[in-house]
């Protein structure tokens, strides 16, 4: 058993010796990482680095990496991709709702995300930083203790980027999950994230704290007061 202290100040993520390859070929050699509860992680890395191999062995996703290291995770993991996977024969409310019960909980993340009154919308009446938008109520409704979220504003325009910023980093003050966000934009790791790691050689090569205070308002204009 677990004292109280050790439970308090257990880390959120610990990895320890974490290893995969593909085809002989090491793409995470040995992983040595601890994220602490609520701490705001952005993972940068050259494409092919291996980052979405390591959210997807974190997220529990990937069964060949278990017994390479040590792996301990939250229970309850939320994770988005680039794309929103929304089911597009599902409306946006049932999307959100998707596997768990309280639509009173959905309709609430969905107004958290700015997309008040579109309950009823279709996936495809949505464009993509709104989808994004769904799925991070989708992933709010399940009260994540971790986020992991795999470039989930790659695919989205400049400006759709900044406002989704702010939103991810306000939903974050709001509710405190830990957040490991794996993105290739140095700007988007060193505005939103506490930490940055880069991942060089299949290990993190670089493990920086960004100071507060963070040099932006994170104000979604989208949002009411
Ligand atoms: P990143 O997300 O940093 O761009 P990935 O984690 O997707 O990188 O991929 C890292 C390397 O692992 C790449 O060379 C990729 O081709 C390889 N890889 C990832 N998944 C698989 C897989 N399922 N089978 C074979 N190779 C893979
Ligand atoms: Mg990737």
């Amino acid at each position: 058993m677990a004292t109280l202290t050790e439970q308090l100040t257990r880390p959120a993520v610990r990895l320890r010796g974490l290893t995969r390859s593909f085809d002989q070929r090491t793409v995470l050699d040995g992983i040595d990482l601890d994220i602490p509860a609520g701490q705001f992680v952005a993972l940068l890395g050259h494409s092919g680095s291996g980052k979405s191999t390591l959210l997807r062995a974190i997220a529990g996703l990937d069964h060949e990496v278990v017994g390479s290291g040590q792996l301990t995770a939250p229970e309850r993991i939320s994770v988005v991709f680039q794309d929103s996977r929304l089911l597009p024969w599902r409306r946006v409310l049932d999307n959100v709702l998707l596997g768990t019960d309280g639509t009173e909980k959905g309709r609430a993340a969905l107004d958290e995300v700015g997309l008040k009154g579109r309950e009823r919308a279709w996936p495809n009446e949505l464009s993509g930083g709104e989808a994004q938008r769904a799925a991070l109520a989708r992933s709010l409704v399940r009260e994540p203790e971790l986020l992991l979220a795999d470039e989930p504003f790659g695919a989205l325009d400049a400006l759709t980027r900044i406002k989704m910023h702010a939103l991810l980093r306000e939903l974050w003050e709001r509710h405190r999950p830990s957040v490991l966000l794996v993105t290739h934009d140095v700007d988007e790791a060193i505005v939103l994230a506490d930490r940055v790691l880069v991942l060089e050689e299949g290990r993190i090569g670089l493990d920086l704290a960004i100071e507060p205070p963070h040099p932006r308002s994170y104000r979604d204009p989208l949002l009411g007061e």
